[in-house]
């Protein structure tokens, strides 16, 4: 059983997808062209944002976003330290540090008391990451965030159609980023990604900085760059191509969430009460099902177990991000982040995609229950 699969999905969406193509390859502008900033438009309309920025992936989103926010080297970011890397790689790209913080003890959001107890002299910056299925604690983030006058944004790579009181992720504070990576909520056929913001200046400069730093049009602008950001850019601009693939299935994304949504309310319904099942995710109004995660004994051996079964299952984090080895140098220790590790040492995600028969939820359940039946047994 597939963990994730999106062909059906592509026979089903393939008339828009097909036209939308034929334009690009027609107008004959491949990169950073009339599609992107068509997708741009659509995005805009979709998350209330002002302004999106296409990139080429989510990791660049958020390293262009920090950078277009004014991250100087060696100011400081808090980030959780139980995310995905590019939550912290990302800083160290756009030239600042990083500093960890422990997340909720009944979610996998940073813990706003935790971001105090992380925030120094140095700290300018607090970047919340939605992981999983719902928001982050962002009404404490943004309450600690103004009390310590620290900027807020979002790794909301994760986080499309996910909103809180009306505002869409990544809109709470300066920006946040979506990822268009093909196994996300919104997933395109390769990388591709945005950046998200409500301000016309870091939208400006995200702008600027994914083609080479160009504010203008022509070659010839280029010399006007520097002054204008005083910062080098980097070629990461959008293909149309994946444009072309996300203007078509973002016309169905709404029904896939709910399809999503679905499909986890029947994993929840099949796993209640199952032992060895510690944890399952909550249904909230912030809910989007991107991946559907539970907390379970014995973590490594049921997947290996499910894996012998023919059931696809990933874990998404197995190292705490303040354990890795490129952080090595920032001194943190095991032990620190106790909330974090017991994420890292319990959480499995099981398939979950808009097209998923229904009929595979019950079997990979009935596998889990297999599996502790047999050990108690
Ligand atoms: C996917 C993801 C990213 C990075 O996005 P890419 O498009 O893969 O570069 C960053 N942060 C989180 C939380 C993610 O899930």
């Amino acid at each position: 059983m597939s963990f994730f699969n999106q062909s059906a999905t592509f026979e089903r969406t393939w008339a828009g997808t097909r036209r939308h193509i034929l334009e690009v390859v027609e107008n004959g502008k491949y990169s950073h062209g009339a599609k992107v900033a068509e997708l741009e438009s659509a995005l805009a309309a979709y998350t209330g944002a002002r302004f999106v920025v296409g990139v080429n992936s989510g990791t660049d989103a958020l390293v262009l976003l920090l950078r277009a926010v004014g991250l100087k080297p060696g100011e400081e970011v808090v980030v959780p330290a139980f995310s995905f890397g590019a939550s912290a790689t990302s800083v160290v790209l756009a030239g600042g540090t990083p500093v960890f913080a422990d997340i909720e003890a009944d979610g996998y959001g940073i813990d706003p008391a935790a971001v105090a107890d992380a925030a120094g002299d140095r700290t300018r910056f607090v970047m919340p990451t939605h992981l999983f299925s719902r928001l982050a604690d962002i009404d404490g983030v943004l309450r600690v965030a103004r009390r310590l006058d620290l900027t807020v944004v979002e790794d909301s790579a994760e986080a499309i159609g996910m909103r809180h009181r009306g505002t869409h992720a990544g809109l709470f504070g300066a920006g946040g980023v979506l990822s268009f990576f093909p196994t996300k909520t919104l997933g395109a056929l390769g990388d591709a990604g945005a950046v998200l913001t409500d301000d016309a200046r870091i939208a400006a400069t995200a702008d600027a900085l994914r083609h080479h730093g160009r504010f203008g049009a022509t070659i010839a602008d280029f010399p006007a760059i520097s002054t204008a950001t005083g910062l080098p850019g980097v070629n990461s601009k959008m293909d149309d191509i994946q444009a072309a693939v996300l203007l078509s299935k973002l016309t169905t994304l709404d029904s896939d969430i709910a399809r999503r949504a679905e499909l986890a309310s029947r994993y929840s319904e099949a796993l209640a009460g199952v032992s060895g099942v510690r944890k399952l995710p909550e249904r909230r109004p912030d809910s989007v099902f991107y991946v559907y995660v539970v907390e379970v004994d014995a973590r490594d051996d049921l997947a290996a177990y499910l894996s012998a079964v023919g059931v696809e299952t990933e874990i998404y984090y197995p190292t705490p991000l303040h354990l890795q080895p490129c952080f090595d140098g920032l001194g943190y220790r095991k032990g620190e982040f106790p909330n974090a590790e017991r994420a890292c040492r319990h959480t499995l995600a099981l398939p979950l995609y808009p097209d998923m028969p229904a009929g595979d939820c019950y079997r990979v359940c009935d596998a889990i229950r297999d599996f502790y039946h047999g050990r108690r047994g």
